[in-house]
């Protein structure tokens, strides 16, 4: 292998490209990850990860970067109202191996995860931006272009994957549309010092608004808001880092944001998935959010894109036949997704619908939890994943306590 070519080069080193990136490189691939920041900072991204996703991670053996990050230990969901807990589910009891969630700074373990893909033999090229992707010299291969410090090289690979999130420029290349839900909410995030809170997971939720606070490490605690466009701009939650903790602390438990500063930027986002038509075409397959980006604020971007990393690298180690290996994780990663994304929009309406229709939605849902606590599966999905589930009319059905059609 020259100096520029490489069985697999990744666009993009977030949690995503640079998992993936390491544990190709650990089974003696030639990996280059191209990463466009110099340094990682507070994009307010997903610092939870639900059992499910921290199962995939271990699975795929990314259990030294999580030690090294210093992930926290989440055992419990704790559910809040009026600032009163109301009710907890210990993790344990339902998640794969008793697993817990676990809390970790994002900006962080993207540090940490690309340096652990370089220490496990990927060649990681940083600040460099891939600005295209083209046809290789007829040996099914690609070429993939990038530009560092002015300068832009081709490197030639046996596959090209786009990890380059959300706005992925690899999806283009692939000829994919980018399709995307209707927003129903924005979904905002501060990262707080000085909170004095434990290792659960808080969620206090009422139809007009969501907000969630957990650990990410010694000093610093996440609090997460969902609300409506439009009681974003009445509340005044997202004007300045005081009245978002002013709003936060009326969900919370008299105290709990006493004292707390500020320990990052804030940023509300829109509430949707976007996802692309395709995610494999050629030499080219796409991972975590280029593939398809859930709601935010259900929590499970990270689990998909550990799933992501585990299959595809599962495939392409155990076939030499690549087309095949990402024409089966492009099946596989196309029932998942929507199998989550289904849940996304069924929970949302469960959460948010106001008015008598939501009340007596939830009053259905809530008998329907009483006779099956797991509701078909989907009750267990954060801590389970989705496997086996299918998201057809009869399980919507189900889900939502209506009788069968
Ligand atoms: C407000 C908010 C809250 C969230 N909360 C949660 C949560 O609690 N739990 C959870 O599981 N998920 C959550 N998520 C989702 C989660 O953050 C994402 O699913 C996850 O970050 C996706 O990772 P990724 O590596 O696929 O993409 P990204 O994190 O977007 O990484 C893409 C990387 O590619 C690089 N890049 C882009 N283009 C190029 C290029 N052309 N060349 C080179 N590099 C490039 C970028 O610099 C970046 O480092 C949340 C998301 C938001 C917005």
């Amino acid at each position: 292998m020259t100096e520029r070519s490489f069985d697999v080069v990744i666009a993009g080193g977030g949690l995503a490209g640079s998992a993936l990136g390491g544990v190709l490189a650990r089974s003696g691939l030639g990996v280059l990850v191209v990463e466009k920041e110099d340094g990682f900072r507070d994009r307010i991204r997903g610092e939870l990860s639900f059992p499910w996703g921290h199962s995939e991670a271990l699975r795929a053996g990314l259990g030294e970067p999580l030690d090294s990050v210093g992930a926290v230990p989440l055992p419990e969901m704790g559910f809040y109202e009026d600032g009163r807990r109301v009710d907890g589910l210990a993790w344990n009891s339902i998640s794969i191996d008793g697993l817990p969630a676990i809390g970790f700074s994002h900006p962080r373990l993207q540090e940490v995860m690309l340096g652990w893909a370089e220490s496990q033999g990927a060649t990681v090229l940083r600040p460099a931006k891939v600005v295209g992707v083209a046809d290789g010299h007829g040996d099914g291969g690609a070429i993939v272009s990038a530009t560092s410090r002015g300068a832009t090289t081709e490197y030639h690979a046996r596959l090209v994957v786009g990890a380059d999130g959300k706005t992925s420029g690899v999806r283009r290349w692939l000829q994919a549309q980018t399709v995307t839900d209707p927003e129903h909410h924005r979904f905002g995030g501060l990262l707080l010092s000085g909170v004095r809170w434990d290792d659960t997971f808080a969620w206090a939720s009422t139809p007009a608004n969501v907000v969630g606070w957990f650990l990410t490490g010694a000093d610093s605690c996440r609090v997460y808001i969902r609300l409506t466009a439009e009681r974003v701009h009445e509340t005044g939650a997202g004007r300045s880092p005081e009245a978002f903790i002013a709003f936060a602390a009326r969900a919370a438990p008299e105290g709990t944001f006493d004292g707390a500063n500020p320990a990052g930027p804030l940023g509300f986002f829109a509430n949707s998935c976007t996802w692309a038509s395709h995610v494999t075409r050629g030499p080219m397959v796409l991972v975590g959010d280029a593939a398809g980006a859930l709601d935010p604020s259900q929590g499970l971007g990270t689990s998909l894109l550990f799933r992501d990393v585990r299959l595809l690298s599962e495939l392409l180690l155990a076939d030499r036949d690549w087309q095949r290996a990402t024409a089966e994780f492009a099946k596989r990663r196309e029932a998942y997704y929507d199998v989550l994304r289904a849940y996304d929009r069924w929970l949302a309406l469960i959460e948010h619908e106001e008015g008598p229709e939501g009340a007596r939605r939830r009053e259905l849902h809530a008998a329907a939890r009483e006779a099956d606590p797991t509701l078909g599966g989907f009750a267990t999905l954060e801590a389970c994943g989705p496997d086996g589930l299918t998201a057809d009319e009869a399980a919507r059905r189900g889900f939502f306590g209506e009788p069968p059609a």
